[in-house]
């Protein structure tokens, strides 16, 4: 089966992958498809969730804060829909039986309606970064169990799992970063960042968390650890390079000498629309490269001393997975504090660390052990989470 009756679900619709997917879904059915859509949710945005269910005819709607329930549904009284609110019916969204699943809930908020698709074994677009980095082994290990596909959404991923012919003779991979708006900010300014200016992504139009950890370069860390889980490659066979033109979305190097890329302008309905229409591929609108109006591509090593972040990553990934969930949940928190202004932008990084380094003073058994069930991983989550509060609040009270 391809996308044409193919019936799917958007968790995060609200969100900027979830427009995305959208806008995909329209076009397609321009066509003349037939994509049904069994759920849809978002967050705390009832009038977005209300736009959505107009377009997409779901047949069940969810909002992450339960105390939405009656606006909701009032809200989409018109409309021939179920209505939920909070975790369980996030969970109900995920496993309603549609044959293909977009996850892009932002952070570890979405990791149990995605896990609900993947028990069901289902095709799991999954842009959900943070449900890898927080519970890779365990998600991996689930989705052979149940028979789920997860066809990756993060542009580099995608890139590489469309060039990834031959598993066993890849010697590394290269994931490309745009470098962010900090690219060649000095970090004196840096320190002197403002949320809008973290903001302000040079290539893509994305939600706040993801722009931040763009900023911060912690996103492509997070991709790194995304990449290892999802890929099976070590920390020491993934580089990253800087490509500011965000063109090519990735390398696989072989161990012939061949290196195989795949390149798409910088526009998130390529990699929905080849998750959506996989094995075939669909006729979507982006915008098509012109290789001579761009000229030249370049590369450059990232900067260590002014992006900590990849290095934490590394760090965690060779710490285990205990360390690549305490570090998921201690960026988020992070970054929530300086979205609020309540810390500077450096501070990101420092609470991350410090935060891993307190839960390794202090839990040292959390944090080197494997996490064997989701509930150790919450455990972990939960006790990243207020180490990572601490600190921010001394930072900000400093
Ligand atoms: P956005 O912030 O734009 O959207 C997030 C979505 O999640 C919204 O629908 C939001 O609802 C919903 N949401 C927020 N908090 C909760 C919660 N606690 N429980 C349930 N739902 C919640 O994020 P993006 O679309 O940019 O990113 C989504 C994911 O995709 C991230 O993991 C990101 O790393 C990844 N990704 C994003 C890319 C991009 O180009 N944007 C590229 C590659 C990966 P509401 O609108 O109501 O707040």
């Amino acid at each position: 089966m391809t996308h044409n009756g193919r019936t799917v679900s958007i968790l995060g619709v609200t969100g900027s992958v979830g427009q995305s997917t959208l806008a995909v879904i329209e076009e397609l059915r321009g066509q003349g498809a037939d994509i049904p859509v069994e759920a849809v949710t978002a967050g705390r945005n009832v009038a977005g969730l209300v736009d959505a269910c107009r377009r997409l005819k779901p047949r069940f709607a969810a909002v992450s804060d339960p105390s939405l329930l009656s606006a909701a549904r009032e809200a989409l009284a018109s409309l021939n829909v179920a209505v939920g609110a909070g975790p369980s019916a996030l969970e109900e969204a995920g496993a309603r039986p549609a044959d293909w699943i977009m996850s892009a809930i932002v952070g570890a908020a979405g990791l149990a309606p995605t896990m609900a698709a993947v028990r069901r074994g289902a095709l799991v677009a999954l842009a959900n970064k943070e449900c890898l980095v927080c519970a890779g082994p365990l998600f991996i290990e689930a989705a052979k169990t149940h028979g789920a596909m997860l066809l990756p959404v993060d542009s580099e991923h995608n890139a590489i799992f469309q060039v990834l012919t031959h598993p066993e003779r890849v010697e590394k991979l290269t994931l490309t970063a745009s470098g962010g708006p900090f690219r060649t900010v000095s970090l004196e300014a840096m320190a002197r960042a403002t949320p809008a200016e973290a903001c302000a992504h040079p290539r893509w139009n994305m939600g706040r968390k993801i722009s931040v950890d763009s900023a911060t370069l912690m996103n492509k860390g997070l991709e790194l650890i995304e990449a290892s889980y999802l890929f099976g490659f070590s920390s020491k066979s993934i580089d990253v390079i800087v490509h500011p033109q965000s063109t090519v979305h990735s390398f696989v190097h072989y161990v012939d000498g061949s290196v195989l890329a795949q390149l798409a302008s910088p526009d998130m309905r390529v990699p929905i629309a080849f998750t959506l229409a996989w094995p075939d591929r669909a006729a979507v609108s982006a915008a098509r490269l012109d290789l001579g109006q761009l000229g030249q591509l370049t590369f450059e090593a990232p900067d260590a001393a002014r992006f900590p972040a990849l290095a934490l990553c590394r760090t965690a990934l060779g710490t285990g997975a205990a360390a690549t969930t305490a570090l998921s949940a201690a960026n988020e928190i992070a970054v929530q504090a300086f979205l609020e202004s309540r810390i500077g932008f450096l501070d990101i990084c420092r609470i991350v660390e410090d935060a891993l380094s307190d839960l390794e003073r202090a839990e040292a058994g959390l944090i080197a052990k494997t996490p064997s069930s989701f509930d150790e991983v919450a455990v972990v989550d939960q006790a990243a989470r207020l180490a990572a509060q601490r600190i921010a609040g001394s930072l900000a009270a400093a």
